[in-house]
Order: structure tokens, then sequence, then C-alpha cells
């Protein structure tokens, strides 16, 4: 293996520095790029936010600002490693999975609901 390929492949493993991390961040005013969570709002918000590369740093993508958002950590996991043609692209297929799992969600809470007013009351 060429050297500038293993000095590139340390490069890429490098973590974003608490520094680099919170740049973010403040640049996209603490909103998840993805969702539009609000990372000011409340501590618990707060505590949830990441900083996503666009380009997963998996698949090569650079730590650049430019390849780096704000994003939740449910948005961060739905997105994955995936690899998408652009951000917008990305957004939307975060969104519409988000969309499907709420759905499920509903679905599962209406179930509950039903059990627990099909159960005979205790009192
Ligand atoms: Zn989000």
């Amino acid at each position: 293996m060429p050297i500038s390929r293993l000095v590139q492949m340390i490069r890429r493993a490098k973590p974003l520095t608490l520094e680099e991390g919170l740049n973010i961040l403040k640049r996209d005013h603490y909103r998840c790029q993805y969702c539009g969570l609000d990372g000011s709002t409340s501590f618990e918000n707060y505590l949830v936010m990441t900083v996503d590369f666009v380009i997963p740093r998996a698949r090569g993508g650079k730590k650049e600002p430019r390849n780096l958002v704000t994003a939740c950590r449910p948005c961060n996991l739905i997105k994955g490693r995936r690899v998408f043609k652009s951000f917008e692209e990305a957004k939307a297929y975060v969104l519409q999975r988000r969309e499907e799992l709420r759905k499920e969600w509903e679905a599962r809470m209406a179930r509950l609901k039903g059990h627990k007013a099909a159960a005979p009351s205790a009192g």
C-alpha cells in the first residue's frame, strides 16, 4: 500500500475535535438539518445533537464544514452509512423513513390503547 494511501486513511479515521463539532452546531444554530429539532430550546434536545458526515467517513467523506451538518441522534442513526447524491436527497430519505416509523409507532400505540380499553378494570 502506498504511503499516501495510508496517510489518507489515517486522516479519514481522525474524529472531529470538540471545537470542530461545536463550530458546526453553532453554524446550524443547534438545529437538526434533517428534521429541524431545535437543540437550543431544551437541554434534552441539545443532548441528542450530533455532527453528521453527509458523505459518511467510512465512504471517504471528508472532515470539511461543507460535508458536516448538525443532526439529532435519531436522524443520524436512520441515515446510517448510506450514500446519497446530495444532502437534499439524504434529507428526503431520512424524513420519509421517519414518517414510516411514526406510522408504525402510531399503530403500535393505538393497539396498546385498544388493549387497555378492552382489559377489565381493576377497580
Ligand atoms: Zn433530526
